[in-house]
């Protein structure tokens, strides 16, 4: 019987089994597909604490993940296939077998919906972002735009205009579902333009990006247009399909936590980073998370014991 599984390997999973195994808790984190999580595509980080210099994503993780092994973290690089509680204490199906463990935190993240496009992979993280908070600052005095119609989209073309020279929002219908009050924020702004309905076909560039093609979706025409980055705001899509029985999930199918805690509905469960977060979604949030879950499921052990 383990004591902690963690599910997930990106800043929340890491730093969850840095503070359970510097407990003796000896946790197991499952790493799943991609290890290291979102950040892994980020060239470049700038705002985790502690680290002054720009940082690549993947030296980030790596250093986290040195960081766990070392208080003596076990990892095993599959993706975990079924969590189920038995009699008080959970069973994991993962490809190599069934591991039997007291608590899970659960730290699958959440994936930010692509356009799914050909192209888009290429500048993933090289001028196509998921995340205008993260990267918006990399595209001072730059042309850039903003895909999609919702209240985040026109948040990020908002936070955007403080830094680029011109901000582009395309959304694929001719009505827009944000706000009326977060539409009065960018209704007036001079460098905010519009493209409406729009859908980026595919993205171009050598290196990095140089422009975009788009389509009129009423009359099918094409356009191209010049842009440095596009940042891609149509919704993330929570990994939470395993903990659908255990865990009460919000309309977005973000884990639902008891407030204050990291605890799920089940105990024992425990949610951390993007997972259980509808709105920061940020590598420090998500450590920060992965912190107050450890210490939550070496709590939950104690009163076991
Ligand atoms: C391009 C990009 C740039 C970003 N830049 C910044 C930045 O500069 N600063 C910042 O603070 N934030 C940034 N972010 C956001 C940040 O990466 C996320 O907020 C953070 O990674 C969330 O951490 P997490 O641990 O909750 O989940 P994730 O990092 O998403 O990790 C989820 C983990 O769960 C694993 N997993 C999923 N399903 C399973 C399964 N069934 N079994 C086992 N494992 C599973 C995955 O393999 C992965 O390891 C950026 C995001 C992107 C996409």
């Amino acid at each position: 019987m383990e004591n902690v599984v963690i599910i997930g390997s990106g800043p929340a999973g890491l730093t969850a089994a840095i503070y359970t195994a510097r407990a003796a808790l000896s946790p197991i984190v499952f790493e799943g597909a991609t290890p290291g999580g979102q950040l892994m595509v980020s060239l470049e980080v700038e705002n985790f604490p502690g680290i002054p210099e720009t940082i690549h994503g993947a030296v980030l993780m790596q250093n986290i993940k040195q960081q766990a092994e070392n208080f003596g973290t076990g990892f095993i690089t599959e993706d975990v296939q079924n969590v189920e509680k038995k009699d008080g204490y959970f069973e994991i199906t993962a490809p190599s077998g069934i591991i039997k463990t007291k608590t899970v935190i659960a730290a699958t993240g959440a994936t930010a919906r692509r356009l799914n496009i050909p192209t888009e992979d290429k500048f993933y993280g090289r001028g196509v972002s998921g995340c205008a908070t993260c990267d918006g600052a990399f595209f001072r005095d730059k042309n850039v735009v903003v895909v999609g119609g919702g209240n985040t989209a026109i948040e990020d073309a908002h936070f955007l205009t403080r830094f680029a020279k011109k901000v582009t929002i395309i959304h694929r219908r001719d009505y827009l579902r944000a706000s009326q009050a977060e539409l009065e924020k960018v209704k007036s702004n001079p460098k905010v333009e519009w493209l409406i309905p729009y859908v980026v076909q595919e993205i171009l560039g050598e290196n990095t990006v140089t422009g975009a093609m788009l389509k009129n979706n009423l009359t099918g025409e094409t356009m191209q247009i010049a842009c440095d980055g596009i940042f891609v705001a149509i919704g993330h899509d929570p990994q939470t399909s395993l903990f659908a029985d255990l865990a009460e999930l919000d309309d977005q199918k973000f884990i639902i936590t008891r407030a204050k805690t990291t605890e799920t509905k089940t105990p024992g469960l425990f949610a951390a980073g993007d997972v259980m977060d509808p709105v920061y979604k940020q590598a420090v949030t998500a450590a920060g998370n992965g912190c107050k879950a450890a210490l939550d499921a070496q709590k939950y052990i104690e009163n076991l014991e």
